[in-house]
């Protein structure tokens, strides 16, 4: 089975580009989100949003939203939509003098997308690219067992919280895919091999929209 991660791009001034790039990296739980953003930031200069981090940090800080995001998190379920894009939104107009954004984790739904969409026709800067990677489920459930040896996280700690957030992503998101496909915004590539030929795979396909 074949699992997508999607990106959105947005690009650095002083990196030749006349528009934004707005990058949504979309994909399964474990497919290398977090790892490629945080490289694309470097190389880019992206704001990287990621709502899962968001939500972790509202944990942290033990706010009335991290906790109720915390009872759905740790089932591995979706935090409603209508708590989701109230942070997203949030975040996006908190910040609005950067280069572009990454979004990664976000959107999960077809809710969110539209909220997206229309929150950046707002801000007049459009989706630019949905890039998705694609990772084999059996890898996804082996990388995020051994994340969880370390990274602390519950949902990564139970094997059945991993495949039940496979199967949200089956059936909640991969509509994302097809969302940004009617625009002709998606496009797939491996997620599998090494962290670097997966960079250069995705450096390869922002590139062609600077
Ligand atoms: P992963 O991609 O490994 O599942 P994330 O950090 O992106 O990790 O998300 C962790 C959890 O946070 C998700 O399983 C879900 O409960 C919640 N979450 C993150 N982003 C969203 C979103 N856009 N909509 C709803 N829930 C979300």
């Amino acid at each position: 089975m074949i699992y997508f991660d999607l990106f959105c791009v947005s690009i650095k001034q002083d990196y030749k580009i006349s528009a934004m790039l707005n990058l949504i990296l979309f994909g399964p739980p474990g497919s290398g989100k977090g790892t490629q953003a945080a490289k694309l930031v470097e190389k880019y200069g992206l704001l990287h949003i990621s709502t899962g981090d968001l939500f972790r940090s509202e944990i942290d800080n033990q706010t009335a939203l991290g906790m109720e995001a915390k009872s759905f998190m740790d089932k591995g379920q979706l935090v409603p939509d209508s708590v989701t894009i109230g942070m997203l939104k949030n975040k996006v107009l908190a910040n609005p003098e950067v280069n572009g954004y990454i979004f990664d984790g976000f959107p999960r739904t077809i809710a969110q997308s539209e909220a997206l969409d229309d929150l950046l026709e707002e801000l007049g800067q459009p989706i630019t690219a949905l890039i998705a990677l694609e990772v084999e489920e059996e890898e996804i459930v082996a990388r995020l067992l051994e994340r969880g040896k370390t990274s602390g996280r519950p949902d990564d700690a139970d094997e059945s919280v991993i495949r039940k957030r496979i199967a949200v992503y089956l059936a909640q998101t991969t509509p994302v895919y097809e969302y940004y496909q009617q625009h002709e915004k998606s496009v797939s590539i491996k997620g599998m091999g090494t962290i670097e030929d997966i960079f250069h795979a995705l450096c390869t396909e922002i590139d062609r929209h600077l």
